[in-house]
């Protein structure tokens, strides 16, 4: 089953991340969740997420999703997931699959653009909508020309023009946990995981207020820009 391999790859008697308990199945209902959990892995990415026929079908995207239309951002397909995975933020121990610290940075729900989503898959070419609470508005994942074996797994992820598209950085914006509102690296801490390599997938502070602030601005006025929820 669809599963099999996400099953496969984890020890669930030490990892947190649920086993699933649901088999996959077809649905005919028109929403699905969607979710991109922030990894603090291996390397940093960002795994989009979209609940189809029972399952999460799963992206790693390794800069996360851009909101400019102009930008194309690498999203190598993973195995699918558990439903259940959609709400999973925490450690996964070092050491195993995955190992580091995962955040619920964006959910909501999604919807296809085009009528038949397997079909949409097979062709490579797959448009939907998704209402978040950081992304917003239509999508599109492109199948790409990847390398060696996993060269039929490579999409870009691009965002289509509309209302929603910008050129804010939103990684960089909007870093904290939409479930919590914690940082890479307060999870890892009130887990239990690694806080200092977390800590190296949150945005710098210094840095940023660096890099944003023009030459001669008031420091009052860049306060109220700061203060963004989540
Ligand atoms: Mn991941």
């Amino acid at each position: 089953m669809a599963l099999d391999e996400y099953r496969k790859k984890r020890k669930f008697e030490v990892s947190p991340e649920p086993a699933g308990s649901s088999r996959a199945q077809t649905s005919t209902k028109k929403h699905g969740i969607y979710v991109i959990q922030k990894h603090r892995a291996t390397q940093l990415h960002y795994d989009f997420r979209l609940e189809h026929n029972g399952v999460l079908l799963s992206w790693a995207v390794p800069k996360g999703p851009s909101l400019d239309p102009s930008v194309k951002r690498l999203a190598m397909q993973v195995e699918d997931h558990p439903v259940e995975y959609a709400s999973f933020e925490g450690v996964i121990p070092e050491g195993e699959y995955g190992g580091g610290t995962v955040m619920v940075w964006d959910n909501g729900e999604w919807e296809p653009e085009i009528e038949d989503v397997d079909q949409a898959l097979r062709k490579g070419d797959f448009k939907f909508t998704v209402r978040g609470k950081k992304l917003r508005g239509s999508w599109v994942l492109v199948r790409t020309r990847g390398f060696g074996s996993r060269a039929d797994r490579s999409w870009l992820l691009i965002k289509h023009r509309d209302e929603y598209a910008s050129t804010a950085d939103v990684e960089e914006e909007k870093p904290r946990s939409v479930l919590t509102n914690r940082l890479l690296a307060e999870i890892a801490k009130d887990e239990g995981g690694d806080a200092d390599k977390a800590a190296t997938g949150d945005p710098n502070p210094k840095s940023r207020s660096a890099a944003r602030k023009p030459p001669g601005a008031k420091a009052g006025a860049k306060k109220r820009s700061k203060r963004r929820k989540i």
